[in-house]
């Protein structure tokens, strides 16, 4: 069975759901991940914004407006009084249950039931949409199957299991139509596995079936091999391995969430990532195999501070490493680049919300200096040491930019550069026409 899973752009209209809605009925059984139509999740955290600051007309504002654009979405979608009739009970009746949390205190636990509705509403209007075309279509409840630990990591054992249970529910269906996003903690609260987190459910719901390919739609064809947005003529790239996908989504695609790479990486399924608008386009193909002897993709994050710790103490000194990590670690900051010298050691991070407390314990092992504003530029692709030429292509297209660090070898799979973010279009530029535009 195939796990595909589409993004809130790919069900942001009546219009879109009915396109997915023809390309998930080609008689095979599958299961359907959906997100919140476009734009819902982050109306509902504005909402949860004023219950917070306790203004709740602020919220009935918001709430009204949303329930306004789904009652045109109802109407949109469906054919028939029936399910006109249907759906505009399925938005009342969500509606109300939002609107019954702008009375009492607001906390983070009803932060995330609010924030559920959004893909219980959009994936009970999918169903009933395919119900209302004449397909055997089910709902299954994510609620039901979709557990984190007590570490907030996603628990395997359990989502194996109760899914098991939801799908044997079913035998005949031909179609099930699931949230992504949400789930119950360990506790059994309402919870969800992050913003962009839909990913991360199909992913784990491909590995819990054991799926022949677990399948990303969105509106792009492909990963490509730099930012669209930001250099010309880009290309998508075809084949990915895990580990370069992995690199490419924590560096900066924005099409595929990173923690979606783990659980399918881990259970041997290829996931494709495909383009709703453009269905037949081949997209990319994410998988344990590497195309060898090329460098695939490169890709930038941004607001990266660069801390350089200098120490004559480091010179011929063992555990210094370690004391300068267990600071990071004591303020839950962590490392994306690190480069070493005898006399010191340079680290990249990307969350500052600690930096003066960082920066004061670090200053008691040696001479800080900070650099802020930075870029990272990942280059991925067969980066095996025993490869030669590639590493000097990646540097010498970097020729005429001020690079801070360089990191090779951590992986077989990429070369990072440390930059100033004022030169990352020019970077990114000269890496296109040195390494896939020749
Ligand atoms: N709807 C959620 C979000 O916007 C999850 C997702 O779309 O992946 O973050
Ligand atoms: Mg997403």
């Amino acid at each position: 069975m195939k796990v595909l899973k589409f993004g809130g752009t790919s069900v942001g209209s009546a219009l879109r759901i009915k396109e997915v809605a023809k390309l998930i009925t080609d008689g095979e059984r599958k299961i359907v991940v959906l997100s919140a139509m476009s734009g819902t999740t982050n109306t509902l955290v504005e909402i949860s914004d004023y219950l917070y600051k306790k203004n709740p007309e602020g919220a009935n504002e918001i709430i009204n407006r949303l329930e306004t654009k789904y009652r045109q979405h109802i109407d949109e979608l469906y054919a028939t009084p029936e399910y006109k009739q249907k759906g505009l009970e399925l938005i009342k009746s969500h509606f109300d249950y939002i609107r019954s949390y702008t009375k009492d205190l607001f906390t983070l636990f009803e932060e995330k039931v609010v924030l559920a509705q959004g893909e219980l509403i959009s994936t009970a209007m999918m169903n009933y949409y395919l119900q209302e075309c004449g397909v055997k279509s089910v709902l299954l409840p994510a609620l039901e199957y979709m557990r984190t630990d007590k570490n907030a990591e996603p628990d395997p054992v359990y989502i194996k299991e109760k899914l098991q249970v939801q799908l044997e529910l079913h035998p005949n269906a031909d179609i099930y139509i699931t949230q992504g996003f949400i789930c119950r903690n360990a506790y059994g609260e309402v919870d969800n596995l992050q913003r962009g987190g839909s990913d991360y459910t199909a992913s784990l719901i491909g590995a819990a079936v054991n799926a022949s390919e677990i399948q990303i739609w969105t509106d792009i064809d492909g990963m490509h091999n730099n930012d669209p947005r930001i250099v010309d003529k880009t290309s998508p790239v075809r084949h990915l391995h895990f580990e370069e996908a992995a690199e490419l989504a924590y560096f900066g695609a924005k099409i595929l969430h990173p923690t979606c790479i783990q659980p399918a990486k881990y259970a041997n399924i290829p996931v494709r990532l495909l383009n709703t608008m453009d269905p037949t386009a081949p997209g990319t193909l994410i998988s344990n195999d590497t195309e060898k002897g090329k460098i695939k993709a490169v890709a930038a994050k941004d607001n990266i501070t660069a801390i350089k710790i200098k120490s004559s103490r480091m010179l011929l000194a063992h555990g210094f490493l370690r004391k300068v990590f267990e600071i990071f670690e004591s303020y839950q900051t962590s490392i994306d680049m690190i480069c070493t010298s005898e006399v010191g050691v340079s680290v990249s991070i990307d969350n500052t919300k600690h930096l003066n407390e960082i920066l004061d314990d670090l200053k008691k092992y040696g001479t800080v200096t900070v650099d802020k504003d930075m870029c990272i530029i990942c280059v991925v692709g067969d980066l095996e040491w025993e490869n030669v030429g590639f590493e000097a292509k990646a540097l010498d297209a970097m020729r005429d930019i001020p690079v801070r660090m360089i990191s090779f070898g951590g992986s077989n799979y990429n070369i990072s550069f440390l930059i100033r973010e004022c030169d990352k279009k020019q970077a990114l530029q000269s890496l296109s026409d040195a390494l896939f535009n020749e």
